[in-house]
């Protein structure tokens, strides 16, 4: 992961110094891009730009050699702290002819925007980001706890899920960047009843995460626990969520779906060698590396599930099961799954980046979704899927058979004929081991276990999904 200059920068604690010597800081810029530097902000104004005079001159070696470089103005915006009747407030005066931007939108020319906690600049073309501002009268740090705020900088908010929210974290001193994970331990309960020993429970699960080691599963850096809240620190992963790649560019054409696929399947193959069953997937819980088409997958999400297990079994019941296999729902959630359940919802997934739309839809005139999904009722009408091979439809039959002993396994998934395919294998480990030239290291399925860590041993505990 990429380590953003921060220029011996270290934010010890909320303020400057304490001894007096420097003014208190009220805010703090932490760089999003590489040719920007983190820094405190004390003084009534500043100027940014390239020219020379900028109380930030864009001059480093990566700024100048930056593609945007030419495209910012000399002075090209400036910050104002300005006390007026309302209070004190942050502003961001745009002098630039490209323009600064504010969260996406430009601010323009001679304007003024009020910059608020956690908003984002970009400079010249609103993908080019440049820094996240931090209010530090406004941050919602207080309540964070001290074990957290000690390592990192919790800043704007980078998705939403089933149990919390997911915020861009800093590591204070290098600048790493990081996604926090925040769960509200509340929201584990459901109906009032908590289940006892939640907190050695999760830990326990989040020792098992922590022991998994592959490219393609979200590494977990850090875990801060409270009584009422569970602190997840993770790898950032910065290209977005697959659902929302799907939506943008349509379908995926068959040969970069297959690299993503590849994947996926590997990833799962090894979580399930763990005896670990993920349950949640879904193209939201497909995490992209990069903006690039072709780009490394992380898996995110597994696992914790199993706490939020009514909860989330309830809202994937409220809302569109497209994802869940037909066993749970003949069951109504209440009976015993095994690992096939992965294999159904990646088998849905794969149809979707290859077609571009749900194999079962709520627009069915005659019959409702849970009997589509149960009776296995979709198929693949020439209109749609006739630039697609019959090879990768037969590896969807063979992931969607609704009876979950008859339904391929992960390790037959990996030899089935779609992957025998020398090119792609190729491509995908020089995404997943870039270090390596592409070679796995030779022990890759058995994640190392510290003797220490005392928690079960994973296999055992979860061989089957619903009951443990
Ligand atoms: P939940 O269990 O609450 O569904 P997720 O792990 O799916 O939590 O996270 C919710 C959202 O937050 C994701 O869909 C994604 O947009 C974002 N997110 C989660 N983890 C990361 C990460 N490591 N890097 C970047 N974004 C992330
Ligand atoms: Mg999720």
């Amino acid at each position: 992961m990429e380590t953003l200059p921060c220029h011996d920068f270290d934010f010890t604690d909320g303020v400057n110094s304490q001894d007096g010597s420097q003014p208190e800081a009220w805010g703090r810029l932490f760089p999003l891009g590489s040719s920007f530097v983190a820094m405190d902000l004390t003084a009534d104004e500043y100027t940014f730009g390239r020219g020379e005079n900028c109380d930030v001159a864009f001059s480093s070696q990566a700024a100048k050699t930056h593609q945007c470089f030419q495209a910012y103005s000399k002075v090209h915006f400036k910050l104002i702290r300005n006390k007026t009747t309302t209070g004190t407030h942050t502003f961001l005066e745009d002098l630039s002819s490209n323009g600064t931007f504010v969260n996406g939108d430009k601010v323009g020319k001679g304007k003024r925007h009020v910059l608020n906690n956690n908003d984002e600049i970009s400079l010249a073309v609103k993908q080019n980001k440049a820094y996240v501002f931090m209010d530090l009268n406004a941050s919602e740090d207080s309540h964070l706890p001290k074990e957290l705020v000690e390592k990192y900088t919790l800043t704007r908010v980078l998705g939403r899920g089933a149990c919390g929210e997911v915020r861009l974290a800093f590591a204070k001193g290098s600048c790493e960047k990081f996604a926090c994970k925040i769960i509200s331990k509340k929201k584990f309960s459901v109906g009032g009843k908590t289940p006892v020993n939640l907190t050695s429970q999760v830990m326990g699960e989040v020792n098992i995460l922590k022991a998994l080691k592959h490219p393609c599963i979200i590494r977990i850096e850090d875990v801060v626990d409270t009584p009422e809240m569970l602190y997840i620190v993770l790898e950032l992963v910065e290209g977005g969520e697959l659902f929302d790649k799907v939506v943008a560019i349509d379908k995926y054409d068959e040969a970069t779906g297959k690299l993503l696929f590849f994947q996926m399947a590997t990833a799962i193959k090894y979580l399930h060698d763990q005896g670990i069953t993920h349950r949640d997937l879904k193209p939201e819980n497909i995490l992209l590396a990069t903006d690039d088409l072709e780009t490394l997958i992380k898996v995110t999400d597994f696992g914790l599930s199993k706490f939020v297990d009514a909860g989330s079994m309830m809202k994937t019941f409220c809302g569109t099961p497209t994802y869940l296999a037909p066993e749970i729902l003949l069951t109504a959630g209440s009976g015993t799954y095994t690992k096939a359940i992965d294999c159904w919802s990646l088998g849905v997934i794969l149809f979707i980046m290859l077609s571009g739309y749900p194999p079962f839809s709520d627009e069915r005139k005659d019959m409702d979704l849970p009997k589509q999904i149960m009776g296995g009722h979709f198929s693949f009408p020439k209109q749609y899927w006739s630039e697609v091979s019959d090879t990768a439809v037969d590896l969807i039959k063979q992931m969607m058979i609704v009876d979950p002993k008859k339904r391929i396994t992960f390790a037959d998934v990996l030899n089935h004929p779609w992957l025998k395919d020398d090119g792609m294998r190729t491509k995908a480990m020089a995404l997943m081991y870039p270090d390596t030239d592409g070679m796995a290291p030779p022990k890759l399925p058995v994640a190392k276990r510290k003797a220490t860590e005392g928690d079960e041993e994973p296999t055992r505990k979860r061989k089957s999904s619903k009951d443990d």
